[in-house]
């Protein structure tokens, strides 16, 4: 009797700790580079409240993401592309301005330059960057293109991708992986048209997994609330188990 006294009195205490100090949400501030239109802008946020809304508030940063130096040495021509390609590292090298300035979470950008991540890569859709300054960097080039990027994709298609890359690469930033669930937006896509096949939507395990890492995140590895907390859901949980085995093997007694 003492243990289930004890219990309900961690339990209540879990839940007025959950009430004193509730969850804070990530603030995601998305901004536009180059010819990225406010409407492109404006999709992205929404899509991102729609799916993401009980971890992040969205906000649209109120000024454009400045380019990078066109004398920038990892400024490189691509051939069959015909035009000039970006890395996305110095897309990073200028953002942590940004990123103070709006005192942000999270910065998303999105450029309409085509980008790539190393030298060993041709493209990249998007690419996000974890640690200190959680960031991501987002290109609408290849979206609106045909697969052999010699034609300009429909509306509809556009559209679809901007929403998976935009909710795939935030979802980098939050703490997922990869997920090898085809239908999860988290799936890896090597390629346009394989991109084109995956899911546009969050499976639900990556959704529990968000409740796990954005609280870490929000709060560091070392906060004392979260792990008050974890524990004594812990204690609940085991002495609720233990109650019933204990009544069970009462009542199977002669
Ligand atoms: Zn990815
Ligand atoms: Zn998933």
């Amino acid at each position: 009797m003492r243990y289930l006294a004890l219990a309900v009195i961690a339990s209540l205490l879990a839940l007025a700790l959950c009430f004193v100090f509730p969850a804070e949400k990530a603030d995601v501030y998305v901004i536009a580079n180059g010819a990225v239109s406010k409407g492109e802008l404006e999709f992205a946020s929404l899509v991102l409240e729609e799916e993401y809304g009980d971890w992040i508030n969205v906000h649209l940063a109120d000024q454009k993401f400045r380019d990078p130096e066109s004398h920038d040495p990892n400024l490189r021509f691509h051939e069959s592309f015909d035009t000039y390609q970006y890395k996305t590292e110095s897309f990073f090298d200028i953002a942590p301005g940004y990123y103070h300035k709006f005192n942000a979470d999270i910065l998303i950008i999105l450029t309409d330059k085509h980008i790539y991540p190393s030298e060993e890569f041709n493209y990249v859709f998007g690419q996000a960057r974890m640690g200190e300054m959680r960031m991501a960097v987002l290109s609408t080039w290849y979206l609106k293109r045909t697969p052999d990027a010699m034609h300009v994709a429909e509306d509809s298609l556009f559209q679809q991708r901007l929403r998976k890359l935009v909710l795939h690469e935030t979802g980098h930033t939050l703490g997922l992986f990869h997920h090898p669930n085809r239908e999860c937006v988290m799936t890896y896509s090597a390629s346009l048209p394989e991109f084109d096949k995956a899911g546009i939507k969050l499976c639900g395990q990556s959704k529990d997994t968000l409740n796990v890492t954005v609280p870490e995140f929000l709060c560091g590895k070392d906060c004392l609330i979260y792990t008050v907390a974890a524990f004594l859901q812990a204690f609940l949980l085991w002495s609720v188990l233990f109650f019933v085995f204990m009544f069970y093997t009462k009542r199977s007694k002669p």
